[in-house]
C-alpha cells in the first residue's frame, strides 16, 4: 500500500458513489412516471405497455446495482487482496518468460468469465425470460460460451503473446508498437467480422422480400450509397429485441436487418430506420468513432509506457514488483476506474450523432416513418420513454424517445 493505492480507492469510491446515485436517480424517476405515458405518448403506447418498460427499467437497473457490487468486489480481492500477485506466484514455479506472462493474463480474464457466468444467466433466463424477451436456451446459453472461449484462444492468447513480446523487445517505445499492433488488430477484426465471426453465431440469409427490396435499392441509390448485399439474421433465435446494422469496409459492406425487426415493421418502416443507419455512415460517424477509439488507445498506452516501470504503480495495486504483463493487466484493471468521468463526453458525442442520422433519415426517407418505427421498437424492447434526465444524460447512447420525436416532426422548432 502506499499514496497511490488511496488515489485509487478514493477514484473508485467517487465512481461507484456517483453510479449509485445515478441508479437510484433513475430507478425513482421511473417509478414516479410508472402510471401513465407521457401526454405526448398518449394513444400511441398501451399504457400496460409503458408500464411494462417501467418495471423492465427498474427491474435491470436494480441488477446492474448488484452486478456493480460483484465486480468491485472482484477488482478489489484482485488488486489489493493481492489476486493478481498470488496468480503470478502459482505460475512463476512452473512457467517463465512470455508462456509466464500469457497464462497470467489468461486465468485472470477466466476468472472474470467465471464470476460474471452467473450474472449473464440471470440476466437472460430471469430477467430478460420474466419480460417475455429471452428466446434462448440453456444449451444455445453455453454454446455461444464455448464459441466465445474458441475465439478467445484463437485470437485473444496469439494477441496477447504478441502484445508482451512486443513490450519486451521494442525498447522503451514499445507502447507505439504496442499501439501500431492494437490498430491493425481491430481492423482486421473490423474486416472479418461479417463473413468469419458474425456466421459462428448467427445464420444470415439473403433478404428475399422482393418489394421491400427494391425499396432499399431506390434509398440506397438516392444516398448514392454501395452495398454487397442484404441480409437477416436470425437475431430471434436468442432475443425478440429487434435491430438493424452495417458491418464491413468499403464496397464489402453488408446491411444485415434483424428478424424480429422486418417481423413487426411496415416497408416504409423498414426503410426509415435504415436511413437512419445510413446516415451514421454518410455523416461518417463510423469513421469518427474508428479514429477516436485509436486516439483514446493511444493515449492510454502513453500513460500505460511510463507506468510500466514505476514500483509505486505496481506496490500501489498489490504486486510487489514490475513486470510486462502484470503491468498489462494493473491497467486492465484499473483503467475503468480512471476513465469513468469520459463516460457522459462519450454519450454525448454518441447521442449528437443519433440526432444527426435522424436529421439524415428525414432529408432522405420519411420523418413521420421514422416516427411510428421509434414507437414501435420503444415499446417491442420496452425501453423507458420517462428516463431520470441526469442518468440519461451520463450514460445514454440515444437521446430520450420525446426528444427524438419531437425534432423528427418538428426539425427547425428545436
Ligand atoms: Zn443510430
Amino acid at each position: 500500500m502506499n499514496a497511490f493505492t488511496f488515489v485509487f480507492l478514493a477514484a473508485l469510491l467517487a465512481s461507484l458513489g456517483v453510479r449509485l446515485w445515478l441508479a437510484k436517480r433513475q430507478i425513482t424517476h421511473v417509478v414516479a412516471h410508472r402510471a401513465a405515458p407521457p401526454a405526448q405518448f398518449a394513444g400511441r403506447i398501451d399504457v400496460l405497455a409503458h408500464r411494462k418498460a417501467a418495471d423492465y427499467t427498474i427491474a435491470r437497473t436494480a441488477f446492474g446495482i448488484l452486478a456493480l457490487g460483484v465486480e468491485t468486489g472482484l477488482l478489489l480481492l484482485l488488486t489489493l487482496g493481492g489476486g493478481v500477485q498470488a496468480v503470478q506466484d502459482f505460475w512463476q514455479v512452473h512457467l517463465d518468460g512470455l508462456a509466464g506472462g500469457v497464462a497470467l493474463l489468461v486465468s485472470v480474464a477466466l476468472l472474470g468469465g467465471i464470476v460474471d457466468l452467473p450474472l449473464a444467466w440471470w440476466r437472460q433466463f430471469v430477467i430478460e425470460a420474466r419480460f417475455g424477451f429471452n428466446r434462448m436456451t440453456p444449451r444455445l446459453f453455453f454454446g455461444d460460451l464455448l464459441r466465445q472461449a474458441a475465439l478467445g484462444v484463437v485470437i485473444g492468447i496469439p494477441a496477447i503473446a504478441a502484445a508482451l513480446w512486443l513490450m519486451e523487445r521494442m525498447g522503451d517505445a514499445w507502447w507505439l508498437w504496442v499501439w501500431a499492433f492494437w490498430c491493425g488488430l481491430n481492423l482486421l477484426l473490423l474486416f472479418i467480422f461479417p463473413t468469419w465471426i458474425a456466421p459462428l453465431f448467427n445464420r444470415f440469409t439473403p433478404l428475399d422480400d422482393a418489394p421491400l427490396k427494391a425499396r432499399i435499392e431506390g434509398l440506397l441509390k438516392r444516398c448514392g450509397f454501395a452495398a454487397s448485399g442484404f441480409f437477416v439474421m436470425d437475431g430471434s433465435r436468442r432475443s425478440s429485441h429487434g435491430n438493424a446494422y452495417f458491418t464491413g469496409f468499403g464496397r464489402n459492406k453488408r446491411i444485415v436487418f434483424f428478424d424480429t425487426l422486418l417481423g413487426r415493421l411496415q416497408p416504409a418502416e423498414v426503410e426509415a430506420v435504415l436511413a437512419h443507419e445510413l446516415g451514421h455512415f454518410r455523416r461518417r460517424h463510423v469513421l469518427q468513432r474508428i479514429v477516436l477509439m485509436f486516439v483514446l488507445a493511444l493515449v492510454f498506452l502513453g500513460v500505460l509506457g511510463q507506468l510500466a516501470t514505476a514500483p509505486w504503480f505496481f506496490h500501489g495495486l498489490g504486486v510487489a514488483a514490475p513486470g510486462n504483463a502484470q503491468a498489462l493487466l494493473l491497467f486492465f484493471l484499473a483503467a475503468p476506474v480512471f476513465s469513468f468521468p469520459l463516460t457522459p463526453l462519450m454519450s454525448l458525442l454518441s447521442r449528437r450523432h443519433e440526432f444527426e442520422a435522424d436529421r439524415y433519415a428525414a432529408e432522405n426517407a420519411s420523418a413521420n416513418d421514422l416516427v411510428s418505427a421509434l414507437v414501435k421498437l420503444y415499446e417491442d424492447n420496452a425501453a423507458t420513454l420517462t428516463p431520470d434526465p441526469l442518468h440519461s444524460l451520463f450514460y445514454d447512447s440515444h437521446p430520450p424517445a420525446a426528444l427524438r420525436i419531437a425534432r423528427l416532426q418538428n426539425p427547425e422548432a428545436i
